[in-house]
């Protein structure tokens, strides 16, 4: 480095230089990594969710990043440098597809005194620290949650809304770039809404500067077209609507229209029968959470070719964990700081004993549980078609956003699916849904080589899918518990 000595560059030239030195090199050395340009991944099994079918054994060829050849062991070439990975009695999968998250909220749930004095939930507090924070803090924390959510094996979402003006597109252009690791991502942007009952109590000279931070108002047909173009300004892949009571037809339909002409989905969040109706009549691409939907609906939305995306974060024992993990946890540690103080320790103690065991949590689990079984029944009955995602925009503690996220499909099971049928909704389906049938959802020639590996047989035991072994997106290794 003598040759630097001798230049007259002022400090900040030479900084720059050598920044941009190490740069190129560390391109350069990551280039010629990619660039192997074959690799041949073996397992013990691979499955087509598409048709269940088993190979067995496997072998994926992939060059550059795409599936060139799936087959048996004996009858895939691979050309002489090809680099093999052997993933042993492991089952490959395609990678899975969450159609419905929210990688830039991670709200805790309040204490029930919180949420009774304020009359605005368990989810609002959190969303709006999230608006009023700073917006560069949000997408790095959604960084984070982008990268759980790779390795537990989801290789691709769709991000519903809750990202501030842009920070769902940015995070997927970082991701894009190789600026930071994550699953593929459809961003719909902001969230558009009716001047309805989304946030409340909103300080009323403030109410309209905070809200355009998350969302666009939709106020008559007019208004509802401008705001899928702002969308579109800012470069989404699809358009959400949280349809309540007050959206109209002619409003929805002027946004389906003006999106469907720039080709771009819309996914309509609707959980009540008015909402619903007002979905299939403006002709939606598919409906979010859906809990009220009619046996009639479901045909009309069969009929329509409409998909069903089923959301079953509450399902099971989530929101008691969560509750557990929060409130009650609390209540330990702050038993913990009273170690001189055993008199008091022990109420703590007991407190958070009887948060754990209250009617509270678990009543609320109950009743979801029984909605969901009832509508994974229908809606399976109906021939409707389906997809699922986790909705997950919750800190849950004890797992990383990608456990968390995940933990949600085998519980499809629980309320009534095939374990195929649940590994369908979060791959093959769910890649239809997003109208990219053509890329992702299946171990075949010319797609993403997006592969997961479970140790067991996910058909025979669907958990396998939380405990995902082996991640590649892109030709790339993200994780492997498994082998060489
Ligand atoms: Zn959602």
């Amino acid at each position: 480095m003598t040759f630097l000595v001798q230049t007259n560059w002022p400090m900040k030239q030479i900084r720059n230089f050598l920044l941009s030195a190490a740069l190129i090199f560390a391109a350069g050395q990551l280039t010629a990594e990619s660039l192997a340009p074959f690799t041949l991944i073996k397992a013990a099994r691979l499955l087509d969710p598409r048709t269940g079918n088993v190979l067995s054994p496997a072998a994926v060829l992939i060059e550059n990043g795409k599936i060139k050849e799936v087959g048996a062991p004996a009858k895939v070439q691979a050309p002489s440098g090809t680099k093999v990975i052997d993933l042993g009695n492991a089952t490959l999968l395609p990678g899975l597809i969450d159609s419905h998250t929210h990688l830039l909220v991670d709200p805790i749930t309040p204490a029930e005194a919180e949420r009774a004095r304020h009359y605005n939930g368990s989810f609002l507090p959190g969303l709006l620290l999230a608006i009023v924070e700073s917006p560069s803090k949000r997408v790095l924390m959604g960084a984070q949650l982008a990268r759980e959510d790779l390795e537990s094996g989801i290789t691709t979402v769709r991000n519903l809304g809750h990202s501030g003006i842009d920070g769902d597109t940015e995070l997927r252009d970082a991701i894009n770039a190789g600026r930071a690791p994550g699953p593929r991502i459809l961003a719909s942007g902001r969230k558009l809404i009716t001047r309805g009952d989304y946030i409340q109590n909103l300080n009323p000279a403030l109410a309209d500067a905070i809200l355009e931070q998350e969302f666009l108002l939709i106020d008559g047909t007019d208004r509802a077209r401008q705001a899928v173009r702002q969308n579109e300004f800012q470069n989404v892949d699809l358009i959400k609507v949280a349809a309540d009571e007050n959206l109209t037809v002619p409003e929805l339909a002027a946004v389906v229209e003006e999106a469907h002409r720039k080709h771009l989905k819309v996914a309509v969040h609707a959980v009540d029968k008015t909402s619903i109706q007002t979905a299939i009549d403006a002709g939606a691409d598919s409906i979010e959470h859906g809990n009220e939907v009619t046996d009639e609906q479901l045909k009309q939305m069969r009929d329509k070719g409409m998909f069903f995306d089923f959301t079953p974060t509450s399902y099971g024992d989530f929101f008691t964990k969560v509750f557990q993990g929060t409130i009650a946890e609390s209540l330990t540690m702050r038993a913990e700081r009273l170690k001189a103080d055993e008199r008091n320790r022990q109420r703590y103690n007991d407190l958070a004993q009887q948060v754990l065991k209250s009617e509270f949590v678990h009543g609320f689990e109950a009743s979801d549980n029984q909605l969901y079984n009832n509508l994974v029944q229908r809606v399976l009955k109906s021939g409707v078609k389906f997809a699922a995602g986790s909705d997950m925009g919750w800190y849950f503690p004890g797992k990383t956003r990608g456990q968390a996220s995940v933990s949600r499909f085998p519980v499809l099971h629980q309320a009534g699916m095939t374990s195929l049928e649940v590994i369908r909704a979060i791959t093959t389906n769910a890649a239809e849904m997003l109208g990219w049938q053509d890329r992702i959802g299946s171990i075949e020639p010319g797609k993403f080589a997006d592969l997961i590996a479970v140790a067991g047989d996910p058909v025979g035991d669907i958990t396998e899918l939380e405990r995902v072994r082996f991640v590649m997106k892109d030709g790339s290794v993200i994780k492997n518990d498994l082998g060489q």
